[in-house]
């Protein structure tokens, strides 16, 4: 058995667009071009997880069970378009609560390091904060992606020179 390459998605601003807490069927718009780009990352032999921030959770701006909600649909809406989400990994934390999953914690990946066998060094995250960029650095995944949106980046801290504007392009950084 081989180690299983992965790609780690961040959710909020790479497959839908970032509006800010959503939680709800109705808001979460899907990012376009995510689908095809998920179609090809399973060509190249890549399962997908996906790793979020849910503080709203913690927040009470929504509970776990409307997370969770929204995460069924969601995988159901990618399986029809015949991508497996192989997990979601969430931190529900707020930043007060000192966690080990809260990007840029590398919590989440550690999870799924220990539900599956992971090669890390095959893997990518793609984010489009600087928190998900650092996440997989202190994890020990040296291939990510900015995709680069509303939120602001120190170029010198970046830890990836792999910025994009939109999720195709990683077509062309992602090439096997
Ligand atoms: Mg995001
Ligand atoms: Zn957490």
């Amino acid at each position: 058995m081989t180690r299983q390459k992965i790609v780690f998605l961040d959710r909020d601003g790479v497959i839908n667009i970032d509006k800010h807490y959503v939680y709800k069927i109705e808001d979460f718009e899907f990012i376009n071009n995510i689908f095809d780009t998920c179609i090809y990352f399973q060509k190249l032999g890549y399962k997908i997880i996906i790793v979020t921030n849910q503080s709203g959770i913690g927040r009470k701006y929504f509970s776990q069970n409307d997370f969770d909600k929204l995460s069924e649909w969601m995988i159901k809406e990618f399986k029809n378009k015949k991508i497996e989400i192989l997990d979601v990994f969430f931190c529900p934390h707020t930043p007060n609560d000192n966690c080990f999953c809260r990007k840029p914690k590398p919590g989440m990946i550690t999870q799924a390091c220990q539900k599956y066998d992971i090669d890390l060094n095959t893997s990518w995250m793609i984010g489009d904060k600087i928190s998900d960029i650092d996440m997989a650095f202190n994890a020990g995944i040296k291939n990510s992606i900015l995709i680069s949106s509303q939120y602001s980046y120190n170029i010198d801290d970046l830890k990836t020179k792999n910025i994009v504007e939109d999720i195709i392009e990683t077509k062309n950084i992602i090439k096997a």
